[in-house]
């Protein structure tokens, strides 16, 4: 295989982080303040327990400080909407992250709502998806941002390309198409009531698979030299043990396309990069300093 089809995300993830600390130390000298990162997670969910402690590691490797609050499964709605107040008020911290999923008898909405929009730094609350939507300065989601910053340093202008992106949530696909316009590609959302999928993906030069289904798109679906992007994070067993793959069928699909993400190494890394770009501009912007642009970190 030609590694130079392969987009590594490991390593323009380690250069967005390079790049945030930079900048970090810079905040640093001007205000006196370290930015800080509360992360809240309910209940013993083993991939969120992962997730949040790469979270933690990589924003104190950055020179950030971190908040972590671990509360049990059984935590009431009204005592974790407490924790978000608090942590509102808390000058220390710039940027609130509570983990999803959330328990059933917890309102993930109600949560994500009662985030001050200037510390969403996850892009969730309606406030800021509006803001997304109308081509306002934001904080957008970390995993479409990951998957922008990637995307723009290949192209920054998608003029007459067509974008087709497998999955409609609000932390993936809604946001990775207000992203995909706001660069002048053509887009298309398809998702579980789709008919012809594979057809509607034949068309793009871009294709985004954020779908939760291992290998679900396969070689066929995929145009000669389209750019694939691999969102999906799907545990499976291969030979008694337990591997990572995403929602394209890797092995099969590179040849074929002109640029491909891997999972491991791909669009993951990157999340939690943008995460920590996130909380620098939120840092920033709290102090009524200009945030970082995004064209800071495409080069
Ligand atoms: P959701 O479950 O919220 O959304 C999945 C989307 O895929 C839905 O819109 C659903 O359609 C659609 N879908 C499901 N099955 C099919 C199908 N058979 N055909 C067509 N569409 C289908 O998932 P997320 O967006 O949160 O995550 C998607 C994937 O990305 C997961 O594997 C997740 O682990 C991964 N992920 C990775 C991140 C990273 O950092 N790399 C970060 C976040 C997620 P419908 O709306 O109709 O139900």
């Amino acid at each position: 295989m030609k590694n130079e089809k392969i987009i590594d995300g490991k390593k323009l993830a380690e250069e967005v982080r390079f790049k945030v600390k930079n900048f970090g130390f810079k905040f640093k000298e001007k205000t006196g303040i370290t930015p800080g990162l509360a992360v809240v997670i309910v209940g013993e969910n083993p991939a969120s327990k992962v997730y949040v402690r790469n979270k933690i590691k990589q924003t104190e490797d950055v020179g950030f400080e971190s908040y972590e609050y671990k509360l049990t499964e059984n935590t009431s709605e009204e005592k974790l909407l407490n924790i978000v107040e608090d942590l509102n008020r808390d000058k220390k911290v710039n940027g609130i992250l509570v983990q999803l999923p959330l328990p059933d008898h917890i309102n993930s909405d109600k949560v994500l709502d009662r985030i001050n929009p200037e510390k969403d730094v996850d892009g969730f609350h309606a406030v800021n998806v509006g803001k997304l939507w109308t081509g306002l300065e934001t904080f957008v989601p970390c995993t479409p941002l990951g998957c922008s910053i990637m995307i723009r340093r290949i192209s920054n202008d998608l003029s007459g390309k067509k974008a087709v992106i497998i999955g409609r949530s609000n932390i993936v696909g809604k946001p990775m198409a207000a992203l995909l316009l706001q660069l002048n590609a053509t887009v298309s959302i398809v998702h579980s009531r789709t008919k012809n999928i594979e057809k509607i993906c034949q068309e793009a030069d871009i294709l985004i698979a954020a779908v939760g289904v291992p290998k679900m798109v396969k070689k066929s679906w995929v145009k000669d030299d389209s750019i694939v992007i691999d969102v999906g994070i799907n545990r499976i067993e291969v030979d008694g043990k337990m591997k990572l793959v995403g929602d394209v069928d890797f092995d099969n699909i590179h040849e074929k396309a002109s640029l491909i993400t891997p999972v491991p190494g791909g669009v993951g890394p990157m999340t939690i990069a943008c995460l920590l770009l996130n909380t620098m501009n939120a840092a920033y912007k709290q102090n009524n300093l200009k945030p970082l642009e995004l064209s800071s970190f495409l080069d």
